[in-house]
């Protein structure tokens, strides 16, 4: 998955969140602390981490929860959008013909760009095709010629002639049946003098609708740094920042753009041409905060699970009974597959809590549990504690069990009970809430 560090630290922020007793300011300055660290760790400027904590501190402590939302809906819905807002705008590269001029640092992906962003065209129901205009860097000419040509995608290029400029000019008057060309450019190792010069030159040639400048994503913050510099010298329209599968620090370099008022238009995602996404703020934010993980439970529970099936208060009192366990149990296991629905719940890590044996209950073993549970008295069901190895035997022989089943029975309760631990202290409908999302 793309920036999975830092989705999984922003969803652990979020599933404590959902976890705690109550929405105080320490809950929220905990979760903020959490929500700071994740994305610190992605190279996000601290003044912007700092600036945006406050801004969720004090919405989250200050603004009135609206009507049919519950407080921590409220700080969730806060959350999304503060990192909507640090991610920014996304630039629209439009689906109709025009020109395209790539530029960026040499390594910076900008080849492989140009042949994923033809692909994209393609599948787009366009006619893409590619000048190559980079004959500063040796294999360039070879490496696009092979990509477009494992893509059907027309291809212009004249290997050995470094006359950028005049091979642009053929390039586009012998295209021009193509309704989307796109010329890749040469870069350097840094944004000198005469890259500048021969961008310039190129541009004023290609005349090109939109500019795009790619960038590495794993330079981080210095994204900015570039983004203004390549804006300065010739103007772009947006920018693709590529390799965001492949580092840690991608949520850097996505604040550090926008800070710099330059749109993103896409992020590459891989090496294959396949491996582009136009960028959509919201659904990227969404996505990495695991929100279709829980609108996949919400479904999934909806069609088979009725809101009496689970009493969470029940689940949430401070007793966790032997009889409460085995109606989540069956109620659990109505849904699916256990370890899928533990892993999909939002609440306060319990799905991480749980060893993998816990997800092994398979109906076979809840009918031996039900067994057994008949062989104890009600006093026992409200309180397993009760039963020492006297009862442990007396009850194998009357279910005609071994007394390490009921052992393991006990052992089990415990298990869940000390996981429902996390979950005590607050009540809220976990349901309502997961629909509202
Ligand atoms: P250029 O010098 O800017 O044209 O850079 P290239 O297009 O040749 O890319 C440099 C390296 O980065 C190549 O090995 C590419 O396969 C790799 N690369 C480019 N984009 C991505 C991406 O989105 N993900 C990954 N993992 N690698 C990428």
């Amino acid at each position: 998955m793309v920036m999975d560090k830092l989705g999984s630290s922003l969803q652990d922020a979020l599933k404590k969140l959902v976890g705690a007793g109550r929405i105080d300011e320490r809950t929220v300055t905990e979760v903020v602390k959490d929500i700071q660290r994740a994305l610190l760790q992605a190279d996000v400027n601290v003044k912007l981490v700092m600036q945006m904590s406050s801004h969720i501190k004090e919405r989250a402590l200050k603004e009135e929860v609206p009507p049919g939302m519950n407080p921590r809906e409220h700080v969730i819905k806060i959350v999304y959008h503060e990192l909507i807002s640090i991610v920014g705008r996304s630039a629209d590269i439009p689906l109709k013909p025009q020109t395209i001029m790539m530029i960026g640092l040499q390594g910076s992906g900008k080849t492989t760009t140009t042949s994923k962003l033809s692909r994209y065209f393609q599948r787009k129901g366009m006619k893409p095709a590619v000048v190559c205009a980079d004959t500063f860097r040796p294999g360039a000419y070879q490496q696009l010629k092979t990509l477009c040509d494992k893509l059907n995608v027309p291809f212009y290029g004249e290997e050995d002639n470094p006359d950028a400029v005049g091979i642009v000019e053929r390039g586009l008057a012998e295209l021009e049946k193509n309704d989307v060309l796109i010329v890749d450019t040469a870069g350097r190792h840094s944004l000198e003098a005469d890259l500048i010069d021969e961008m310039e030159q190129i541009h004023k040639v290609a005349q090109p609708d939109y500019t795009l400048l790619v960038l590495d994503g794993a330079i981080g913050q210095q994204a900015s740094e570039q983004a203004r510099a390549f804006n300065d010298s010739v103007g772009i329209s947006g920018v693709v920042i590529s390799k965001l599968d492949g580092t840690a620090k991608g949520g850097g370099a996505l604040s550090a753009v926008s800070e710099t008022n330059s749109a993103i238009a896409f992020i590459g995602v891989g090496e294959t041409p396949d491996d582009l996404e136009k960028f959509e703020p919201d659904r990227f934010i969404s996505r990495l905060l695991g929100m279709g993980d829980i609108k996949s439970l919400i479904e999934k529970a909806e069609e088979t699970l009725s809101e009496e099936d689970i009493d969470m208060e029940a689940m949430m009192r401070g007793r966790f009974t032997l009889k409460d366990m085995y109606s989540q149990l069956e109620a659990m296991n109505k849904m699916g597959p256990m370890k899928q629905i533990m892993q999909m719940l939002p609440l306060g890590g319990m799905g991480a809590k749980l060893s993998d044996d816990a997800y092994k209950v398979t109906e076979d073993k809840m009918k031996g549990y039900r067994v057994l549970m008949d062989s104890m008295t009600d006093e026992e069901l409200l309180n397993p504690r009760l039963i020492g190895s006297a009862r442990i035997r007396r009850i194998s022989l009357g279910s005609g069990s071994s007394p390490d089943a009921v052992r393991d029975l006990l052992k089990y309760h415990k298990m869940m009970q000390n996981a429902m631990k996390g979950l005590r202290g607050g009540k809220f409908n976990m349901q309502k809430m997961m629909k509202k999302m």
